[in-house]
Order: C-alpha cells, then sequence, then structure tokens
C-alpha cells in the first residue's frame, strides 16, 4: 500500500490515517520534510486542523466500543502479527529513520529494535492486565479489582526518536483496549506513516489507531478534545508543561516526557580507554540530539587533564557524514535553524568565558547542503554558565572539573532537570552514594544512555517530566487503564 499520495508538483503527500483510510486532508499548508544529509526533500506533510483531529477522534471513538471487548488474548494477537511484521521490515525501518531523522544507521537499527521491544513487552497484555483478589477482607466478603481501557487516547511525539517514540505508547495502550490517535512530529512524520501501514497488514481493525499530521494546531485540538481521556507527549519542555497545564486543566490523564541536561560523572579510578569511547557516544550519537545524551562531563582533578586530551582526540576524529555512510559516526541534525540555534549556544559558552577545545563549527557538508556540525567540547565550565544549564540537543559537551563525587553530584542536583545520569568508576561505594543520592531517574553505571528497556519505565524527574505516571513498563498498563474494586457480601 503506498500512502505517499503523488501531487502535481511530483512530491510525495504524506497522509493521515483515519477509521482504516489514508488520506490526504483538504488544507492549505503542507511543510517539505527534507533529509538533513542533503536538504533533498523527501515528502510534503499537511498541517491539519482541529477538524482532522475530530475525525480521527470520532473514528477512535466507534472503534473503542468493539475493541474494547475483544478478549485481551486476541488484541494480543494482532500486536504478536505486527511484531512479526517489524521484524521483516526492520531494515526498511532503519532506513527510513535515517533518511527522516539523519542519524546513523546503526543508531536507526538501535531504534528500531527498542520500538519493536515495547510491541513485544505489550504481547503480554493478559497478564499484565490481571487485576487483584483477595477473599475474605471481612467474614464473607470479598474483593476483586478488575482493570478497563480509558477510551481514546492520544500520542504526541518529537523529531529525534519518530520509530521508537510512537512505540513506547500506542501498542500498550491498544493493548489495554483504548483506541489511539497520533500526532507525529511533522519534522520526520514518514516512520509513523509506515507504522500505520504495517498495522493494517496486522490486520488491526479500523479506527483503533489513527495519524493525523501537522503541528500546534492538531495538538491543541488533541488537548481540548472532549473525547480523548488520556495525553501522552515527548518532546521538549517548554512544550511538555504546556500540554500538561492544558490536558490537564480539561480533566485528561496526562504524562508529559520533556527536556533534559544529563551529567556524566567520571572518577579517578575509572579506566579512561573504556570510558572514553562510552562517553563520545553518549555526547555525539545521533548527533546529541537524544534526551538521554551526555551533556556535562563533571570530571576528578587528578584525571582531567588527562581526560581531556584524549576526549579531545577521539572525538576530533569522528567521521561527520550521511547516515546512511556506514562510516559515519556523527550525522546531521535536524534543520538548518536548530544548526543555528546549536551554533548560537556554542557563541554563548564563548562568551560566558568556557575555553573552547574543540569547535565542531569548522565542519561543513561535502555540497553544502546538509545540516552538519562537528563534534565541540568545552573546557572550564561553570555551573552557572547557559551551556552548562540548558538543553542545547546537539553535538556540544561541556566538562567541569571537580574534587569529589560529593561535589559532582551537589552540582548536578543543581539542575532543572533530572532525565538521566552517568557514573564511570569501579567503586561499589561510590556507585551506592551515586544512586541514592543523585535526582535523576534514569541512571547508568559506566552505561552512557542508560535507556530503562521495554518492561521498566522511562523514568525522568523533575522538570524532565510532568505526571505521575511513566511511558512503558507497568507504568503504561496503569497509565493507559482505570480500575474498579467490587467488594461483594456472599449471604448466607
Ligand atoms: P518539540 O517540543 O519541539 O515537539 C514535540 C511535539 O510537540 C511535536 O509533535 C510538535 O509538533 C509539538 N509542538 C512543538 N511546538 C509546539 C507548541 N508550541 N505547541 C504545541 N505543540 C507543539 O520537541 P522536538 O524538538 O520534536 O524533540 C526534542 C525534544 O524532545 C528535546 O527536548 C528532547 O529532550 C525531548 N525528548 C524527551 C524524551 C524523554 O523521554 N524525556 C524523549 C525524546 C525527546
Amino acid at each position: 500500500m503506498d500512502t505517499f499520495v503523488q501531487d502535481t508538483q511530483t512530491k510525495h503527500t504524506v497522509a493521515n490515517f483515519v477509521g482504516g483510510r489514508f488520506e490526504v486532508p483538504a488544507v492549505d499548508t503542507f511543510l517539505d520534510v527534507p533529509n538533513p544529509a542533503n536538504g533533498e526533500v523527501l515528502a510534503r506533510v499537511p498541517l491539519s486542523g482541529q477538524g482532522e483531529v475530530d475525525r480521527a477522534v470520532q473514528s477512535a471513538k466507534a472503534a473503542f466500543e468493539s475493541w474494547r471487548s475483544v478478549p485481551a488474548v486476541e488484541r494480543a494477537r494482532y500486536l504478536f502479527r505486527y511484531r512479526d511484521l517489524l521484524e521483516q521490515h526492520k531494515e526498511e525501518l532503519a532506513v527510513l529513520v535515517t533518511r527522516e531523522n539523519g542519524k546513523n544507521l546503526d543508531d536507526a537499527r538501535g531504534e528500531v529494535r527498542r520500538g519493536i521491544e515495547v510491541v513485544e513487552f505489550a504481547c503480554g497484555i493478559p497478564t499484565l492486565m490481571m487485576g487483584n483478589t483477595l477473599p475474605d477482607v471481612s467474614r464473607n466478603i470479598d474483593s476483586e479489582l478488575f482493570r478497563y481501557p480509558l477510551g481514546v487516547v492520544a500520542g504526541i511525539t518529537p523529531f529525534n526518536f519518530p520509530c521508537m517514540v510512537p512505540m513506547w505508547l500506542y501498542p500498550i495502550a491498544i493493548a489495554c483496549g483504548n483506541t489511539f490517535v497520533l500526532k507525529p512530529s511533522e519534522r520526520t512524520p514518514l516512520s509513523a506513516q509506515r507504522q500505520a501501514e504495517l498495522l493494517v497488514e496486522a490486520g488491526l481493525p479500523d479506527g483503533v489507531f489513527n495519524v493525523v499530521n501537522g503541528a500546534k494546531e492538531v495538538v491543541d485540538g488533541i488537548l481540548d478534545h472532549l473525547d480523548i481521556r488520556a495525553v501522552s507527549f515527548v518532546g521538549s519542555a517548554p512544550v511538555a508543561r504546556y500540554v500538561y497545564e492544558r490536558a490537564a486543566a480539561r480533566g485528561k490523564r496526562v504524562q508529559a516526557l520533556a527536556g533534559a541536561k544529563n551529567h556524566h560523572i567520571v572518577l579517578r579510578d575509572a579506566p579512561l580507554d573504556k570510558v572514553i569511547p562510552i562517553v563520545i557516544a553518549s555526547a555525539f550519537g545521533n548527533a546529541g540530539e537524544r534526551c538521554l545524551a551526555g551533556s556535562v562531563v563533571l570530571v576528578e582533578s587528578a584525571i582531567a587533564d588527562e581526560f581531556l586530551v584524549r576526549l579531545t582526540e577521539a572525538a576530533r576524529s569522528l567521521p561527520v557524514g550521511d547516515g546512511m555512510d556506514p562510516a559515519t559516526e556523527l550525522g546531521p541534525v535536524i534543520r538548518e535553524e536548530h544548526r543555528q540555534r546549536i551554533m548560537g549556544y556554542i557563541e554563548q559558552g564563548i562568551a560566558e568565558g568556557a575555553k573552547l577545545v574543540l569547535d565542531g563549527r569548522t565542519v561543513q557538508s561535502p555540497d553544502g547542503k546538509g545540516y552538519f556540525l562537528g563534534a565541540t567540547i568545552f573546557d572550564e565550565v561553570k555551573p552557572e554558565m547557559v551551556i552548562a544549564r540548558e538543553e542545547i540537543f546537539g553535538p556540544v559537551l561541556s566538562v567541569m572539573r571537580v574534587d569529589s563525587l560529593e561535589e559532582a553530584i551537589a552540582i548536578a542536583n543543581r539542575s532543572q532537570y533530572g532525565n538521566a545520569a552517568v557514573l564511570y568508576t569501579n567503586n561499589g561505594r561510590a556507585v551506592r552514594v551515586f544512586r541514592e543520592t543523585i535526582q535523576a531517574g534514569m541512571l547508568g553505571v559506566n552505561v552512557g544512555v542508560p535507556a530503562p528497556m521495554a518492561f521498566f519505565p522511562f523514568s525522568g524527574w523533575k522538570g524532565s517530566f510532568f505526571g505521575d505516571l511513566h511511558a512503558t513498563g507497568r507504568d503504561g498498563v496503569e497509565f493507559y487503564t482505570h480500575k474498579k474494586v467490587i467488594t461483594t457480601r456472599w449471604l448466607e
């Protein structure tokens, strides 16, 4: 099935997916979707409005009436079929991610794999949705808890994991018996289209999964729609706060996963030959466009000079290029405007007095068309500097020197964010102090990108998360279900 409708200007147009049908909405505005590696326009995406949101919600609402009573075992079977299709198409999906997002093919393959793992988790829904019982809560009285789907739920997702982040959400939501409306990033809408096609192939009933393409107007349409019961958002902190407040004000359940500023602490006992490649992959993989990217390194002063020399040397030699080239380690950033924004932060770091030891601005794309930026490293960064506090979301790493683990943790804990934190050491006591006192939800010990697997919650803290129940794992099941407790007296 081809969802890219050829238009008169020969560009492909991404379609919405509503009630089991692909359709290009009758709207006036379309955005180009360029390949960040070379600027080639891959497609154009419609900016839908509230009318398109309502159509998708009505289709999801109608589908909910029958989907809710499909037995959990049968709902799981659709997901088993879908999982097989994802496996068959995993390479094609990875190529699509690289083309629309820019990350290198290995990272894209990892992203697809992580998405498939959520589908595998959701296949266990008959067990996951089980309730609890307690006989004899009092004499001749039993209590039982049952779990039910909420109804129509929605997901709003970012550009940086166009395949995986939607898959954090809808497989669990629909496995629980909900129906779903997805609003993918307008900068990377192609992966979601392909997922819709594969769900059709898996035989998912019409209206259970819907996609509405667009930007803020679609988001507002979702937040305000009275028939949407819950909203999952993944994206930047200001938008996460906005989504959380506006959707909650309309009585919806909300989980809003937000931005980050992740601190990595390198202690003097850590073997640098092992640590440097891990730090490099965390800071510069996906061009730094990860919510789990390392962006501040706090290194013990005793080893700081050696660490910096070796780090800079390794970062300087990272091959920059099109993610489709197997040699590429550092692909482009998402758009030219984003590249300019990152360069603005580099200028600000220099102006604030940080020492620029590696300047990625000197890297140019071969034909001048892609949005490339080389690895950039600052030394002598102070906690109060803007580059130490704000999410840059690009290949820029700030290094600070500290005298102890406690000092490093104190600096990290002052951050407004608390998504991830990483400690490099083999010292057990230090690991324990780190685990007990760091204020972040996803911790790594000698692991640079500590992404929880599908059966654990993706659990940012502080300004990195708005809500109560996180995405994936049991939290995902709790978020997409509500409960009834029945108390029964057995009359003599
Ligand atoms: P973004 O906030 O710009 O966009 C996310 C979604 O919100 C998109 O679908 C977009 O269309 C919509 N949106 C954008 N501006 C809006 C507005 N003013 N009003 C309403 N909706 C709006 O984020 P992005 O640039 O696509 O993604 C990068 C951000 O996502 C980073 O901050 C990153 O840390 C964060 N992120 C967080 C996690 C996590 O798990 N915490 C995971 C991935 C990405």
